[in-house]
């Protein structure tokens, strides 16, 4: 289960509560983070003593889909992302959403040297599902 860009999995199920815990428990990262679902809600969370993953300075490969109108769309977490600026050497995209969710996650794409074409995301949190 993914949740704030933290990975679970799950540990155990009492009286209809879901117990979960970070996947990086088991590592040497020793990760207490939690959380608590009832009925696929989160009831309770704990913190993580690391960051989660899709942060940080680490780049992830984009991948893209296409519009009805042939255009490329930016897909990241299953969120669509459409062009709003072209940069010399990068690209800014911005949520699909932004308007009808007034959502303001960004996010820039440039490519490598060796042809991969990698993502940034700013603002991290959708105000959406
Ligand atoms: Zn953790
Ligand atoms: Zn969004």
């Amino acid at each position: 289960m993914l949740h704030e860009k933290f990975s679970y999995v799950r540990e155990k199920c009492i009286n209809g509560k879901t117990y979960w815990r970070c996947t990086q428990y088991t590592t040497q990262i020793k990760c207490h983070g939690r959380v608590h679902t009832l009925r696929g809600k989160i009831v309770h969370s704990s913190k993580h003593n690391h960051q989660p993953c899709g942060q940080g300075r680490t780049a992830h490969l984009a991948s893209f889909s296409c519009t009805r109108k042939k255009k490329r769309k930016l897909v990241i977490d299953k969120h669509e992302f459409v062009m709003d600026r072209k940069l010399k050497s990068s690209i800014n995209w911005r949520c699909s959403r932004y308007r009808s969710s007034n959502c303001k996650v960004r996010a820039t794409t440039h490519v490598l040297k060796n042809g991969q074409e990698v993502y940034r995301l700013k603002y991290a949190k959708h105000s959406h599902l």
